[in-house]
Parts: structure tokens; C-alpha cells; sequence
């Protein structure tokens, strides 16, 4: 375990020589040549390569169309244009478990693609207002149903990947290429810190592999990106990394979806903390329930149907149990384990390559109880706009520079909530002893008092820095409220001892 720690990457082999390509299947013609100018990728010119498109690949290449002529996004999947939305694509397997998209998050994507709220209305998702349209439960009590001024958007993973991408599609100059792997760097001869393309090894009636030349890379291949390796294996410097073990697990189901569901509410969600199991149903595109159920530190759900019923039934309240038992299963549980936090800090790279960067779950993967990934993948996009736009040398380090301060926001409160749970290892500062406890307060008080609540949500949305919390007018409903309930919650149901517990006794906030 490398809790706390930040650890330099260690090298691995390096990569042969580029070969020409001789690939068939969906095109890739014309070849690109050498990039056009050494400073096309500061000027934001020429031909920019995307490597993945996810949530980060497919809004980057939205932000790099605006200044380069030509963007290629490479991907090694085939994507399941059009949907059905319930199977995701072998490269994004969280795609089969809860996807919430945070109201921050929601708003960039509306920038950078005014209308894509209907739009996805328009393919069968739903908006609510965020704490009425649903019911949010912290440490078993409800949080105050009252108006916010956020939106939730509930749509499945992969008909927002499919909208997206039917809309860069319209972009001239914007182009996907699937069955395709990006394999490593090349570094221009003359210039070994300068990237110029990448190695790409294709699947398409046999395999290929050759070079794509780029006047910029991004690197946006999700929290297994190669990105160190890539660099080491061209001696250059990789970023240190740090990890914080969770241990959590995540197992999905869909459900037959009816109106008189949770009282004609379109979501539930159980937050997950020390003590308390967790889950979430959302009520998704196409009439069905995604519902996932989770638990921290080894503390898994069974993907056997009893199991996941059973587990469901140690929630602290009723709602999700419910509402499985009460309505017809479509397909069975599949799991998800994710094991831990990691964060790379590439803004701690001394002269970092130009012609590179990387962008996303390459740089950090979070814990997925907080829903954050996809929304700082857009804050990354939108720092990633300013700097194109601001034009200028140093690129990639003045990108990692934003990105990074971006990250440490909610990487601090993901990491700060962890560490909240005695099991996690890592350095707990006098700040952790500080936010801990008060931020157990504001849980309860959100409970009771509406600018609490408010402030709550704007600010786990990521649309307020956490420090709102600190205003009088919340803290003072802190103070007033916050003491109602114990934060200490009544010991964890296993299974076996919830089976003989009725859900009318489980004690509803
Ligand atoms: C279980 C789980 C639940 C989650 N829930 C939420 C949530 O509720 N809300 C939220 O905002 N975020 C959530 N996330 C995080 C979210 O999925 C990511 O943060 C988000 O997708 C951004 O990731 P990305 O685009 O960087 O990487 P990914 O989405 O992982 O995309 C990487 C892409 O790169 C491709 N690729 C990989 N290697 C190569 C290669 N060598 N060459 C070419 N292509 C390659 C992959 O096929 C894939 O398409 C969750 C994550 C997990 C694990």
C-alpha cells in the first residue's frame, strides 16, 4: 500500500521503432505527415490527436476544434452508436454502474454544446431539480427537500458518450477512428522532449500498427493511461503518483421503471459513509431503474440476486430496497472494484514535453461515490480552452498548472471524506481533524435547515468551492441545527441479521 506517499513511476521497455502502416477498415488516409510548424502546438494549429474517447477525450476534442484544423480521436473500442444504453463498450466498464452528472459539470457541457440538456431530454432522459426531484439521504436522515437552482440530468453513461459524439461529428475537421490503441510516443528526432505523434497498433481484418504524426497529443485514455510509461520509455521525466485505498465495490442492476415509483420522485440516492452502506437509483432513459449499491473497504455487494437484495436491505433507509422488491428485475448485477484513488501530478514535472499532454482519469481517478470524475474531466476541458486561447509557450505546463488546482478541489474532498473512515491509510493534517467534524455537522443540519442544504448540494455539485460552507448564514444553521441527530450511526446491518428486519423498520429520516 502507497497511501500518502508520492511515488516517482518506474520506467518500463521501450517501444520499436514507427512502421509504416499497412491498415485496412475505417480509414485513417491520408496518413498525416510531420507536424506543420515546431510551435503549431502552442499556436493551437495544425493537426491535434485525442487518444481515447471517454468523457475527457470527447470534450477535449471539443475545446481543441475550435483553434486546430484537423482532430483525430483515436479509440481502441468500437462504440455502441445509437444504443441501447444498458451494455457499455469493453473500454469503459464503469459505464454499467451509476453515472451522476454533477450540475458543474452539466453547465460546461452546455457551453460547449448549447442544448445538450434537451437534447438528451429529447432521447428519453430527465431533468430534475436537483433536492426535489429526488431524495438524498446522508447518514440515514434526508436531506431538506428545498429548491436549489441545480439540475440533474439523469441519462445513462453511454447516451451521453453518444450525443457527444453525434455532435463532434458535425464538427468539420473532427474525426474518430475506432479499433485503434495508442502504443507510445514519438519524440521528433532533433527534439527529444518535443512529441510529434504516437505508435498506434490497429484492429480492423487484421492488425496494424504505425504512427500517427500530431501536432499536439492528448492523452485522455482514462485512469490506466500508459502516459508514464510512455514518457519514461523515452527518458523523459514521468510524474509522481499518489494512491489512497478504498477498497470499494460497486455492484448494478436495471429495473422495470413504473410512475408510482418512490411517489413519482425520478431518483434516490443513499450516500455511502463510515458506517452506513450506500446506494443510488436513478430513474434513466428507455423505462428502467439503474440501481447501484455500494460499500467501502471490502464491505461489497453481492451480484447474486438474493444477495443484492439482501444488501439492499442494509441500507439505512427503506427506499431502495423498496423499490427493487417491488418491481421486475431487467438483466442481473454485474460488479465493479475499484481499489483506490490515484492521482498523478504532472503539474510537478520540471519542463514537461511540448506536443503532449494528458488530460482526465489519466491524471486523476476519484473515488466514484462523489460523482466527480466526469465534472472535472469538464473543468480540465474548459482550463484547457484558456490556455489554447491564451495562446503563448509552455503549454502543457501551464495547462497541468490549472488542471492540477482544479483537481486538488475535489480530490481534497473526496480524499478528506475517505479519510473520514478510521480503515483508510493516509496522513490525516490538522485540516481533516478541523473539516471532519464540521462537515458531519453540516450533513446533519442539512437535514433540517434549507441554506444548509443549499449550500450543500452547490457545493458537492461543484458549482461552490467548499469554503462556501464556512459563510455565516450557513454557518449559523450549522450551529442551530447540527446537533439534532448523532453522527454516530447505529452499527452496520450485515445481510444475515437485515433478514430478519422489515423495511418499514428501517427507520426512514
Ligand atoms: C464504477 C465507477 C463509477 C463512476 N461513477 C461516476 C459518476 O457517477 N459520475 C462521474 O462524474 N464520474 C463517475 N466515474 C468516473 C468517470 O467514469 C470518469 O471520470 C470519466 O469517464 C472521465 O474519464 P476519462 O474520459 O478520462 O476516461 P474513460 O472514461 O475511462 O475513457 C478512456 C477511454 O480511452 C480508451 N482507451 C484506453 N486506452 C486506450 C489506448 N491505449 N488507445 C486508445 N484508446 C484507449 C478507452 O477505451 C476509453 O474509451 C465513475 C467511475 C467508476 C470506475
Amino acid at each position: 500500500m502507497d497511501n500518502g506517499a508520492v511515488l516517482p513511476t518506474p520506467a518500463r521497455e521501450s517501444h520499436p521503432d514507427p512502421v509504416v502502416p499497412p491498415v485496412d477498415g475505417d480509414s485513417l488516409e491520408p496518413w498525416p505527415g510531420r507536424p506543420s510548424h515546431p510551435r503549431a502546438a502552442e499556436d493551437g494549429r495544425g493537426h491535434a490527436v485525442v487518444l481515447g474517447a471517454g468523457m475527457a477525450g470527447l470534450l477535449a476534442a471539443r475545446v481543441l476544434s475550435e483553434t486546430f484544423e484537423r482532430v483525430t480521436v483515436l479509440e481502441r473500442d468500437v462504440f455502441l452508436d445509437g444504443g441501447p444504453h444498458g451494455d457499455s463498450r469493453r473500454g469503459v466498464p464503469q459505464g454499467r454502474h451509476l453515472h451522476g452528472l454533477l450540475d458543474r459539470g452539466r453547465q460546461i457541457m452546455e457551453e460547449l454544446f448549447p442544448g445538450l440538456t434537451t437534447e438528451l431530454t429529447q432521447r428519453g432522459a430527465s431533468t430534475i431539480e436537483t433536492l426535489v426531484g429526488s431524495r438524498w439521504y446522508l447518514r440515514g436522515l434526508r436531506v431538506r427537500s428545498t429548491p436549489t437552482g441545480l439540475t440533474s440530468v439523469l441519462a445513462s453513461r453511454g447516451l451521453l458518450e453518444d450525443v457527444l459524439r453525434a455532435r463532434l461529428r458535425a464538427i468539420p475537421g473532427v474525426e474518430f477512428v475506432q479499433r485503434t490503441s495508442a502504443t507510445g510516443l514519438v519524440a521528433a528526432p532533433e527534439a527529444p522532449d518535443r512529441i510529434i505523434g504516437v505508435h498506434v497498433a490497429r484492429q480492423s481484418r487484421g492488425v496494424g500498427i504505425g504512427v500517427v504524426h500530431a501536432d499536439l497529443v492528448v492523452d485522455a485514455t482514462g485512469r490506466a493511461s500508459r502516459g508514464p510509461d510512455w514518457l519514461a520509455a523515452l527518458e523523459l521525466p514521468a510524474p509522481p503518483e499518489r494512491r489512497t485505498d478504498v477498497d470499494l465495490g460497486y455492484a448494478s442492476r436495471f429495473y422495470r421503471h413504473r410512475p408510482e415509483h418512490l411517489d413519482g420522485q425520478r431518483s434516490v440516492i443513499v450516500s455511502t459513509m463510515p458506517g452506513f452502506r450506500g446506494g443510488g437509483a436513478v430513474a434513466l432513459e428507455g423505462g428502467r431503474w439503474h440501481v447501484t449499491l455500494a460499500g467501502m473497504l471490502g464491505d461489497h455487494p453481492p451480484t447474486d440476486p438474493e444477495g443484492f437484495e439482501a444488501f439492499a436491505r442494509t441500507l439505512p433507509v427503506p427506499d431502495i430496497y423498496d423499490l427493487v422488491t417491488s418491481t421486475e428485475a431487467l438483466g442481473d448485477p454485474v460488479p465493479h472494484r475499484f481499489a483506490s484513488s490515484l492521482r498523478r501530478y504532472y503539474e510537478r514535472v520540471k519542463n514537461p514535453p511540448t506536443g503532449f499532454l494528458v488530460i482526465g482519469d489519466a491524471i486523476c481517478s476519484f473515488n466514484p461515490l462523489y460523482a466527480q470524475g466526469m465534472t472535472v474531466a469538464a473543468q480540465q476541458a474548459w482550463a484547457l480552452r484558456d490556455c489554447l486561447r491564451a495562446a503563448g509557450p509552455d503549454l502543457p505546463a501551464r495547462f497541468y498548472r490549472q488542471a492540477g488546482r482544479l483537481v486538488d478541489v475535489a480530490w481534497d474532498m473526496a480524499n478528506g471524506a475517505d479519510l473520514c473512515y478510521p480503515g483508510v491509510q493516509g496522513r490525516r493534517g490538522l485540516r481533516d481533524r478541523l473539516v471532519g467534524p464540521y462537515a458531519e455537522r453540516v450533513q446533519v443540519a442539512a437535514h433540517q435547515n434549507a441554506t444548509v442544504a443549499r449550500a450543500l448540494m452547490n457545493t458537492l455539485n461543484l458549482v461552490d468551492a467548499p469554503t462556501a460552507l464556512l459563510r455565516p448564514a450557513v454557518a449559523a444553521g450549522v450551529l442551530r441545527f447540527g446537533w439534532s441527530h448523532p453522527t454516530t450511526p447505529a452499527p452496520t446491518l450485515t445481510a444475515a441479521s437485515a433478514a430478519g428486519r422489515s423495511s418499514d423498520q428501517a427507520g426512514s429520516a
